[in-house]
């Protein structure tokens, strides 16, 4: 039952409830027919707290900030809400819950709305400080990603058709289910955090391995149909809980011992969301908690496709035309002719266009910084296995399931059975020649934007005899991709219907795949040079 004064002007609101526990401690406090439990929301001295009191006793340390708490339905007439704790309180370094109970759930519902209203309240007030500055409340996503990205971003994530073209790679999906199942011992009694749930599978996973309990946390719309997949599978579901917003923002009422998630984009780092995976590591993992995937490798090879290159060359003659329709084009040939060598390619090629074994670079999900990730910078040494023009640089990855029963590695090279992310190729506009047995170095840097990607810098050089250097500029963010199958996020793009599987095709791969095969390059350029 609502009491005090309402409106938008109101000082308090109070709600009986039938009880009030704190999350980790076995006290209660009941109402009785003599002391009704009271809830209190209030916005004294421009700060929006909910307090909660017995009789005209506050009771002690259960002052629940409105600018950070998050409320949970747990039943129909039991919430759960979790809060930052205050910095003077030592006792709760972390977050810290309560749950309530009502006494019917009609004033379940009016609390709810009560909650979300009084939070608009503090956001509206909190942001306007004394001084007229904006507030710092702005999460560490906020303040390094462009709104509009995010926005495109979530969106596209927030379509089914997009979760079931994952869901449809059967080598992602199957690896990830093989190692969850197999390291059971690694879920079972214990907590997990599923960072970017998108439609909850990976906590469903989980949950069959035997998870004390799953918080799948998402930020985009697939919130609500994980909420209804989760309900749907009610012997796993009522081990989860799904909580709606960004790792980043979101509060959790306990820690987990393993963190799940699949945040690989295109050359793994794409998309930024390997920084997302390691804050959610530094705010909710236990010390020396698991992580799944636990290491990501990026894999480096020159390489030499003429067919390629001449293809994406080609694209630019259009602007060659001197009278098109009457008009010159060839001013804005250069420009086309940059813009096309500045898209990385995406397709599956043949592993024997490598020129050389491949190198790789490490990133330990464990132990790096989220900032390290901001610019990554991997110099380049490669012996040259044949004589060839080398086109540029051919890249993949591979992530680990370090499980303490099985250790499972989920590739995506050439060569191996593809994936949704396919390789990704950075073509040279001038490719450099190299003799076998030459070294070939060079520098790829990866700058992150604020558009969830990179800017690439990469250069090769040559230093057999006269010294060739090639360098080139890319944008991770516009990729080409190079084959009509679905696509992965970064193309806003129709999807090509394509064959359903059965589920007994379910591939899922054992093998921790060896580096491909180097095979002698077939001999001579066939295709067309430009000028
Ligand atoms: N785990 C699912 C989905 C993987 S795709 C699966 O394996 O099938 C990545 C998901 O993470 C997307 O649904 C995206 O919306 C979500 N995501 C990305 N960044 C996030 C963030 N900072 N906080 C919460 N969710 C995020």
């Amino acid at each position: 039952m609502m009491e005090g004064s309402a409106g938008l002007k109101h000082k308090h609101l109070e709600f009986t409830l039938a009880a009030v526990s704190e999350l980790s401690s076995s006290s209660v406090s009941s109402s009785s027919s003599y002391t009704p439990v009271i809830a209190r929301f209030s916005a004294d001295g421009g700060v929006a707290e909910l307090r909660f009191r017995q009789g005209s006793e506050f009771i002690d340390g259960f002052n629940v900030d409105l600018g950070t708490a998050q409320l949970f339905k747990l039943g129909p007439v039991k919430s759960l809400c979790v809060s930052e704790s205050s910095e003077t309180n030592k006792e709760r370094p972390y977050s810290w819950g309560v749950t309530i109970e009502f006494r019917n759930e009609e004033e379940s519902r009016d609390f709810h709305s009560a909650f979300e209203q009084w939070k608009e309240e503090d956001v509206v007030q909190g942001t306007h400080l004394p001084n007229g500055a904006i507030s710092a409340s702005k999460s560490k996503f906020d303040n390094k990603i462009e709104p509009s990205s995010a926005k495109m971003y979530f969106h596209y994530y927030g379509q089914l058709l997009h979760q079931q073209n994952m869901l449809q790679d059967y080598v992602r999906t199957g690896t990830y289910y093989a190692a969850v199942i197999e390291n059971r011992a690694d879920f079972t009694g214990h907590v997990v955090v599923d960072v970017g749930a998108g439609s909850g599978i990976l906590s469903l996973f989980a949950a069959q391995a035997g998870a004390k309990h799953v918080y799948a946390v998402e930020a985009s719309e697939m919130a609500e149909y994980a909420r209804k997949l989760i309900a749907g599978n009610p012997t796993l579901g009522q081990r989860i809980t799904v909580i709606k917003g960004k790792i980043e923002e979101v509060e959790l009422p306990e820690k987990a011992d393993i963190l799940i998630s699949e945040p690989m984009g295109t050359l793994l780092v794409n998309e930024r969301m390997l920084e997302s995976y390691i804050i959610a590591r530094d705010r909710f993992l236990v010390p020396n908690g698991k992580m799944f995937p636990s290491i990501g490798r990026i894999h480096m090879a020159p390489f030499s496709d003429e067919y390629l290159f001449v293809e994406i060359a080609n694209k630019a003659l259009f602007w060659q035309q001197q009278n098109y329709y009457g008009v010159d084009l060839t001013p804005l040939y250069g420009s086309a002719f940059q813009g096309y060598f500045s898209q990385p390619v995406v397709d599956a090629f043949d592993p024997r266009l490598l020129v050389s074994p491949p190198m790789c670079h490490v990133i330990d999900f464990t132990e790096v910084k989220e900032e390290d990730l901001y610019e990554i910078d991997i110099p380049l040494k490669f012996t040259a296995s044949v004589g060839t023009r080398v086109h540029g640089l051919a890249c993949w990855f591979d992530v680990l399931f370090n499980g303490s029963t099985v250790q499972r590695w989920l590739t995506t090279a050439p060569g191996a059975p593809t994936t949704h992310w396919y390789q990704i190729r950075c073509v040279l506009s001038q490719p450099i020649y190299v003799m076998a047995g030459q070294e070939i170095t060079g520098r790829l840097h990866m700058i992150a934007h604020n558009a969830q990607s990179y800017t690439i810098y990469l250069t090769l050089s040559e230093q057999g005899g006269i010294l060739q250097t090639s360098s080139c500029k890319l944008d991770l963010k516009e990729p080409y991709y190079r084959m009509s199958q679905p696509q992965p996020y970064t193309l806003a793009q129709d999807q090509q219907p394509h064959q359903l599987l059965q589920a007994q095709d379910i591939p899922i791969h054992a093998e921790d795949l060896e580096e491909p095969e180097l095979l002698q390059q077939p001999s001579e350029n066939s295709g067309a040079q430009l000028q």
